[in-house]
């Protein structure tokens, strides 16, 4: 069965759409540590990061580079937080996170955001790709 996140690549369910290539996308985390809360995949459904073949992982770091430099410009924070963690969903996905504090990364604590502060913050990020 398609992952989540598959469906999300497809359009099948709907998501905050930063930017994407031919082989990754980013798109904007619906339960965010921190607004700018932004997910990059691989659109090839693979459950485990270093399961990933050495091009593919190489390239999927210069993408989230890409999208973490953008994420720096649009939201106002202390640096840009990297995490990779998968249990809940089984399609490789980075977490790029605007952080503060430590605690920003910290996964059992959440935001909460508007549908229209996703959009905004989404077309902020988009502006500076
Ligand atoms: P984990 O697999 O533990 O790295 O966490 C999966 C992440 O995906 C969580 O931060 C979720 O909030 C996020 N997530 C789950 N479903 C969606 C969705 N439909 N759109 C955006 N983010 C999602």
């Amino acid at each position: 069965m398609a992952s989540i996140f598959s469906k999300i690549i497809t359009g099948e369910i709907p998501s905050y759409k930063i930017y994407e290539d031919d082989s990754f996308l980013a798109f904007l985390d619906i339960n965010p540590n921190a607004l700018g809360h932004t997910l990059c995949i691989p659109k090839k459904e693979t459950d485990q990061i270093f399961d990933l073949d050495d091009k593919t992982l190489s390239e999927l770091i210069i993408f989230s580079k890409k999208i973490a430099n953008a994420i720096k410009k649009a939201v106002v924070c202390e640096r840009v937080g990297m995490s990779v963690i998968g249990l809940e969903v089984p399609h490789v996905h980075i977490h790029l996170i605007p952080i503060n504090s430590m605690n920003d990364m910290n996964f059992n604590s959440k935001i909460e955001m508007t549908e229209a502060q996703f959009i905004e913050t989404m077309n902020k990020i988009k502006s500076y790709i």
